[in-house]
Parts: structure tokens; sequence; C-alpha cells
């Protein structure tokens, strides 16, 4: 099998991905927001159009899989339709997360500077950004999206709101809503307008303040932001129910569930979970259900990419490997079976990753899918030897 394929390219629903299960068709709703009627009207779309299975991504987006083309122009309009994708498709590629665990709703600061700077990057006329672009709005206390990609960061110092190019350790303090959009879309100009974007249409923030680039003094951060917080485990938070998915896999009849189970809305998350506020302690997982609940489960340290037969760079099956290595794992212990050498599923090191190649996997340790291995060419059957011997 040859090197992977480097798109620089993320699926939308008006643009899909084609994969080797048919068309994989990304959708990002509202303020990673949905009702319990969206919820089950993307349920049933992804059973009547896709596998049945709805992937939850690392920038709190949903995807369905195994689209056919003839079908995406139906679902397309019953995605408009639920109001979780716009109908406009230049609205289509806007990455904006927010803290899926703030507090709800009475004065939800961060809904109104995501709506505002939503409206803002397409008017007059949308700012073109590449395709991984992304913002980050997380002004607790505690910054619960510190790890999770994003190249213009609006977060807070005590409390007061901060905008932070990311790969700068300084934020700039800012005191409205309308300031801090602002200031963000004077950074993203910025960005554009000093090289950031390569020939190919590829750039990230962190990679231009590496290369020696210096934002303008009057974007020039001068405090540090609220101190990061460990990512959420699932079961209960302070104000509702995290509930987690094996790969970020959801079945039909697990979104189903979630929307039946007492919550007035779900929020995406980037941590393959659904927050449920308000809920206590969903009860009855359906059968053959993807969900987790229970904070030890050895699955929860696995990332698997949905390798071959799905993905066509894939050489090998992933998933199911996933779940026979993962009872075995020891404590704390975490694994990555990647389809192929591009890493999909995990960019972080994990303390064992598996690399498809040529029907067989490569074994790196404590490091990550782009890493020289440390043990190659393992038939699939052999790896627990491999690993645990
Ligand atoms: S890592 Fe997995 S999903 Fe990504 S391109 Fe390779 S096989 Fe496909």
């Amino acid at each position: 099998m040859s090197a992977p394929i480097l798109r620089g390219w993320c699926p939308g629903a008006y643009r899909p991905m084609a994969s080797g299960d048919g068309l994989v068709v990304r959708i990002r709703p509202p303020l990673g927001e949905l009702s319990s009627s969206q919820a089950i009207g993307l349920a049933d779309l992804a059973r009547r159009y896709g596998h049945g299975i709805i992937q939850m991504t690392n920038r709190a987006n949903l995807q369905i899989r195994g689209v056919a083309e003839s079908d995406h122009a139906k679902m397309l309009d019953r995605l408009v339709a639920l109001d979780l994708v716009p109908h406009d498709s230049r609205l289509d590629a806007q990455n904006i997360i927010l803290d899926p665990l703030r507090a709800s709703p009475s004065n939800d600061v961060q809904a109104k500077i995501a709506v505002a700077l939503s409206e803002a990057l397409h008017d007059p006329e949308p700012i073109s950004l590449p395709a991984k672009f992304g913002f980050v709005v997380d002004t607790g206390a505690a910054r619960r999206l510190g790890h999770i990609s994003g190249d213009i960061r609006i977060e807070a110092h005590r409390d007061t709101l901060l905008v932070r190019a990311d790969g700068c350790r300084m934020g700039r303090p800012v005191h409205s809503v309308t300031e801090a959009v602002s200031n963000a879309l004077m950074l993203t100009r910025w960005f554009l307008e000093t090289g950031g974007v390569n020939a190919e249409g590829r750039g990230r923030m962190a990679d231009l303040i590496a290369s020696g680039a210096v934002p303008p003094e009057p974007l020039r951060g001068t405090l540090p932001p609220n101190p990061a917080a460990d990512p959420p485990l699932p079961g209960p938070t302070q104000n509702g129910y995290c509930v987690a998915a094996a790969f970020g896999q959801l079945t039909s009849d697990d979104l189903h569930f979630l929307a039946d189970c007492g919550a007035p809305w779900m929020r995406l998350t980037p941590w393959r979970m659904m927050f449920l506020p308000i809920v206590e302690l969903p009860m009855g997982f359906p059968r053959a259900s993807t969900l987790i609940a229970d904070p030890l489960q050895p699955l929860l340290r696995v990332d698997a990419c949905p390798g071959a037969p799905a993905c066509p760079q894939a050489s090998v099956e992933t998933r199911a490997l996933a779940r026979k290595l993962a009872p075995s794992l020891r404590p704390q212990e975490t694994l990555h079976i990647s389809g192929c050498g591009k890493g999909c599923a995990r960019s972080r090191p994990a303390d064992v990753t598996l690399v498809g190649r040529n029907g067989r996997f490569d074994l790196v340790r404590h490091g990550t899918a782009k890493d020289i291995p440390d043990v190659c060419s393992i038939a699939p059957d052999t790896v627990p030897d491999f690993i645990y011997r």
C-alpha cells in the first residue's frame, strides 16, 4: 500500500467525501446542539441513507457514512429542513467549537460569541479560510477545550474575555462580545495577510506563530487564559450527564435513546461523548448499544479509525481488533489502531500504536502512527503475542 493521501480538506454536508463505503457527510449543527426532534430526524436519515451509524468527530461534529451519491441531494434537503445544515452552502464549512459543558442558558456568553462570529465571518462576503482553520470559544473559569485544535481562541482571564492566537501564550483582553468578535476577525485577516496559507491552501495559526510571526500590537496578548481542565469522563457532571460511545460511533438506536431520555437538548463534545443537560442517570441502554457510562471502560482508552473496508486507504480491519484487545489493556494504557500511516483517529502518542500496511500491522510503542515502528509486518492474528509478550 502506498503512502497515505493527505487530502487537506474536510468533508461537509454540501461537499461530502468519497470513501470505500460511499459518501461521508459531515454535519455541523448550530452551536453544537441537537434538539430531540433534530436528533431523531438525524438518526432516521442515518438509517435510511447510510449504514445507520453516526460518527462523533474530535471537532464536535457528526458524520454519516455510506451515503449513495444518488441519495445525497435528498438527504441534504432533509438536513436543511431540520435546521442542521445552513441554507447557504458557503456557510457550511465554519469550524466554531464551544465548551459543551458550559452552564445553560440564561446568559450564554459563549453562544452569543459563536453566533456573532458566525455572522461576521460571512458578512458581507464569506472569508475564505483553510479547511481545518477553526475557532474555539472556551470562556469558563476552567478551560475544558485547552487541548482541542483551534486557531483563534476566545477564552477568559478570570472574568475578562481574551482573544488569543493559537501558539501564543497570552491573549488580548476585550470587554464585550462585540469586541471579542471584531478582534477575532482582525486576527483572522492578519493570519491571511501574513502568509498563513500555503500554496496548497493549507495553514494553521500555530505554525505561523512558530515561524516567528508576531501579531501587531493592538492584537498582541497580555494576559494568560484561565487554567486548563482535564477532559470530562462519562457519567454525572455538575449540570448533566456525559455518555460516551465506543470509537465515537453512535447507532441510530443509540441516538433515538438519547433523544428520549429527558434532556431538553443534547450537546456534541470533542471527546466522543454527548452531554445531556439536566439528566441525572439515563437508564437502560438499547441492545447492541455502543454507549458507555462507565468511566473505567477500557474502550475509552482505545482509538481506531474505520479501517477496511470503509476507508479505501486501509488494508486492514481495525475496530474488531480494537474490541478484542481492549479488555487486555493494562490500567491507564492507551491503544491506537490505524488503518494506515495517516493516523486519522489520534494525533497524540499512544502507549501502543498499530499501523496497517499491506494487510499486516507495524507496531509503534509510545508514539504516533507516523513514527518509526518498533516491530514491522505483524500478521493480524498474532498481534496480541507481540503486544503482551
Ligand atoms: S488512518 Fe484510517 S481512516 Fe484515516 S486514511 Fe488511514 S485508513 Fe483511512
